[in-house]
């Protein structure tokens, strides 16, 4: 059937997310969830918004959400886009930001959605290659280009750019758009966001499922000038123009909203990674420095697959990506500290 496809279909090759077991029991260390889970006040909220309301459509613009977010960090909300997962919110940069002549550039080594985007809005990309040890290193990006996106820390590196640096770029590169995905830019990165006041051309996409514990939620969103603004509001209000259910807006004004939780589990993510690090580094990995919420390392003599494989069959999943340079690592969610000391013991015994 499937020559009643578009045309366009025949040829993507779609995004593969990490897998979601069914299985209950799992040490899931796979797919940079947040151990623990949202804020007690976004699950109430949650609760009191699930009642005959849910007859009426929501707000198509959130705009208590906008108003909570601008709030939080200083901004109007003319400079604040939402969507349904920060997925959705780069689907409609990619759009609308992103479509010119010129190829836009991300690194070799990133998230691996956007090469997934630019084919399905055909747009043209050139990757730029990391430097020997993992990092962006920006003065490869000023040249011509149709716009360009980091991901701050990056995926699956976890390291980060500085925020003075990235200014430093944008005062040579006016002419295109630069986004900076921030979706893990709680766990110790420099926020770009309050840049977003000087540079017409930064936009700024974060989400709530890492730093909140809300990945099952799906609330992404983005800052920058109320033009660029403007034209995600138009492919949005093109597309769906309810993309955030009434549910989700009320569960990520109260996580917002909700500081103390965010900086007391964010803090204890932080202290596990050094437990993580540490674990791995007696273990003979080399583990790359992460600004995130993960971190990607290497043994120095036992394969990746072959780590992966041994852990999987002891219920603990972690990413591998076999691909060119990064076959030989692994990304490792930082968990609790009891799933990080139980995959240090995972190892221990497969590498004795
Ligand atoms: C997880 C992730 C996203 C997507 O997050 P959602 O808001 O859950 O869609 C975007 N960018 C990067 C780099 C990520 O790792």
């Amino acid at each position: 059937m499937s020559r009643l496809w578009s045309p366009l279909v025949r040829s993507l090759i779609p995004y593969v997310p990490g897998e979601q077991p069914a299985q209950r029991d799992v040490i899931k260390l796979n797919t940079n969830e947040n151990p623990y889970g949202p804020s007690s006040k976004a699950l109430a909220a949650i609760r009191a918004e699930t009642s005959d309301s849910l007859r009426l459509y929501p707000d198509p613009d959130a705009g208590v959400l906008k108003a909570a977010l601008a709030e939080c960090h200083g901004i109007a909300p003319a400079q604040v886009f939402v969507g349904n997962g920060s997925d959705e919110v780069l689907a409609h940069v990619f759009n609308g930001l992103l479509q010119h002549d010129e190829p836009i550039l991300f690194p070799d080594i990133t998230y691996s959605f956007y090469p997934v985007y630019c084919a399905l809005f055909q747009i043209p990309f050139e990757t730029v290659p990391l430097s020997a040890n993992f990092e962006i290193d920006l003065a490869d990006y000023q040249c011509a280009n149709g716009g360009i996106i980091l991901a701050n820390p990056n995926a699956p590196t976890g390291r980060a750019i500085a925020k003075n640096a990235i200014a430093q770029f944008l005062l040579g590169n006016t002419g295109s758009v630069v986004i900076i995905d921030e979706a893990y830019v709680a766990f110790g990165a420099q926020s770009a966001t309050e840049l977003v006041d000087r540079f017409d051309n930064l936009l700024v996409v974060r989400t709530l499922s890492k730093s909140h514990g809300l990945a099952g939620l799906r609330v992404g969103y983005a800052f920058g000038h109320p033009v660029l603004i403007e034209a995600l509001e138009r492919v949005k209000n093109s597309f769906n123009s309810y993309p955030l259910d009434r549910l989700a807006i009320a569960g990520a004004v109260a996580a917002i909203e909700d500081r103390e939780y965010f900086e007391a589990t964010r803090r204890k993510i932080i202290t596990t990674r050094k437990r993580l690090t540490s674990r791995l580094e007696a273990l003979d990995f080399e583990v790359l420095p992460s600004a995130a919420n993960f971190v990607f390392t290497a043994h120095r003599t036992c394969a990746a697959a072959v780590l992966a494989k041994a852990l999987r069959d002891r219920a603990i999943l972690v990413r591998h990506f076999d691909q060119p340079r990064t076959e030989n690592y692994l990304r490792i969610t930082v968990g609790t500290n009891d799933e990080v000391d139980a995959l240090g013991d995972a190892l221990t015994e497969i590498l004795a």
